[in-house]
Parts: structure tokens; sequence; C-alpha cells
């Protein structure tokens, strides 16, 4: 739990103690679990390194999960970029390919940290590992901006949710850029008002994504949308940076969220019975992941 109940609130409070974002969630979580703060950065700088693990993992190992549904995207990406044969800059690129290797470790039952949830394990170590490196920021900040981001991600779930089953995609994936994007923002020096905006355009941009895992596994879609809401973190943080406000205020993003989650219909909500996995080829898949997991009872 957190003591703040908006992002409103959160703002405030480190404008009010001159403080990052990062320091206002780590001194209340600390007093919250009755720890000493630094406890709470070792913990983080754990969680930190099973992210960088993840991502080494899965930009090094190209074979198919044990579905055959996905498998290699990060290595592709990873070797586009060593041939300069990519058309966006190479850090969105990096960002993408750091992203899809933690999210196809994820689909082969590796470890990852559910940032906020498994499915959408790859947009937040996608985003600070890439802005760390660039920025060379050492490994305790970018462990504190994991703060900010849980701040960010404790505010929408209790404001809203972080379940694809209960909001969509866009609970899961969308309050992962979200939070992906308030940690960049910190990591570059700006604003706690500016981390805010670059949240609010985040889950903007992606309101009204649905929940449609194909044969209800965590893979279609789900590792090539952990890339691409990756990016739209990214272009969040830099817009916000750049001072490019969001003309509504985040906590109203994130009403907006759960109302949009609750209009959505149950099909589209994790069950595996609309959208994407309802289309000839999802129900294909289904058809014959279902038949060789009878034959395998034989
Ligand atoms: S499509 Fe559903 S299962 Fe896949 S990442 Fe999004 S919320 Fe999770």
């Amino acid at each position: 739990m957190l003591s703040y109940q908006s992002i409103q609130e959160l703002i405030e409070a480190a404008v009010e103690q001159d403080q990052c974002i990062s320091d206002v969630v780590l001194a209340d979580q600390a007093a919250a679990l009755e720890q000493d703060p630094e406890n709470l950065i070792q913990t983080m700088l754990q969680r930190l390194e099973v992210m960088r693990q993840a991502v080494e993992k899965g930009l090094a190992d190209a074979g198919p999960s044990p579905s055959g549904l996905s498998g290699g995207a990060a290595s592709s990406l990873r070797q586009a970029l060593d041939k300069q044969q990519s058309v966006l800059d190479p850090v969105l690129v990096q960002v993408m390919a750091k992203a899809l290797a933690v999210a196809e470790v994820n689909a082969k039952m590796g470890r990852i940290v559910a940032a906020p949830t498994a499915g959408s394990c790859g947009i937040i170590p996608g985003i600070v590992l890439t802005v760390g490196e660039l920025q060379s920021i050492s490994d305790r900040q970018i462990a504190l901006s994991l703060f900010t981001a849980s701040g960010f991600g404790l505010v929408i779930a209790n404001r809203a949710s972080l379940s694809g089953a209960e909001g969509g995609c866009q609970a899961e994936c969308g309050s992962a850029a979200g939070m992906a994007a308030a940690a960049a923002v910190e990591l570059m020096g700006g604003t706690p008002e500016q981390s805010a905006h670059a949240c609010a355009i985040a889950l903007k941009n992606c309101l009204g994504l649905v929940c449609d895992p194909v044969a209800g596994l965590v893979e279609v879609p789900c590792i090539k949308r952990n890339a691409g809401q990756a990016a739209s973190a990214l272009a969040a943080a830099e817009m916000a940076l750049a001072g490019i406000t969001s003309a509504i205020p985040v906590d109203e993003v994130i009403e907006a969220m759960k109302d949009v989650g609750n209009q959505m219909s149950v099909t589209l909500k994790e069950t595996a019975a609309g959208g994407l996995a309802m289309t000839p080829t999802g129900q294909a898949v289904d058809a014959r992941l279902t038949e060789d997991a009878a034959s395998h009872l034989d």
C-alpha cells in the first residue's frame, strides 16, 4: 500500500519536500513496511539485476518457446541493429530489443520481474536499462527510479487496475508504459510534474487496448506489445521532457482507463474469446496446441 491516493498527492509531496518522487515513495514504503530504506534499495538492486539477466538471456537465446509461438524476436532486432539495418534511432531499437528479450524469457518460463505483471515484464527493464546505459547512470540511481515506477503503479492499482483480466491490456502493458515513462523522466533529470505528464501521455496512447492472448498464452500478441509499449513510453518521456503536457491530468486518465476497462467486453479481458485470439489463425493455433496437449496425455 501507498499512503498517497493520487499521483497529484505524490507530486505535491515531492515538490513540497524538494525531493524526487523516488525519495518520497521510498520513505513511504520504508515506513509502511517498517524497514530501513537501505534494505529496500538493496532489494530493488537485486530486482534490477534479475531484469538485466533476463535481458541478456533473452537477447542470447533465439530458440522457440515451448509452444513454438514465439522466440528469436529480440535476437533478430539486435542483429538488425548490429548490421545498421534499422530505420529507427538505435536507442529506440535497444529499448524494444530489451523489452522483447525479457518478454521472451517469460514465455520460456525463465526468471523475470513481474513489473507490474509477467505479461508486461519487458517494458520497464527495456526503458530503465537503456536510459541508464545511455546516460551512464549508476545502478543505484536506476534502482531508485524503480521506486518512482512503483509509486505510479501502486496508485494505478489502487484507483484502477494492473490486470488484463480486469481492465484489458491497457491496464497491464499500458500501466507498465506509464510507470516506465515516469521513471525515464526522473532518470533524465526531469521534474515530478514531467513524470506525471509522461505517465498520462503513455496511458492515453493505449486507452482501449484489449487483452486477447492467442490460445490464452502470454505470447501473441503480448511479446511484441511489450516492444510497442516500451517505444510508446520512451516517446511519452521525450515529449514530457520537452515540456509537452497532458491536457488531461494523469489521475483523470487513470480514472478513464478504469472506466474503459469496465465497459470492455469480457471477451477482451484475458479470456481468449475475442480479438486476435478469435481470428482464424488464432483459433487454428489454439486447436493445434489443444491437440498436442491431448496427444501427450494418451
Ligand atoms: S494481451 Fe493480455 S495477457 Fe497479453 S500482455 Fe496484454 S494483458 Fe497481458
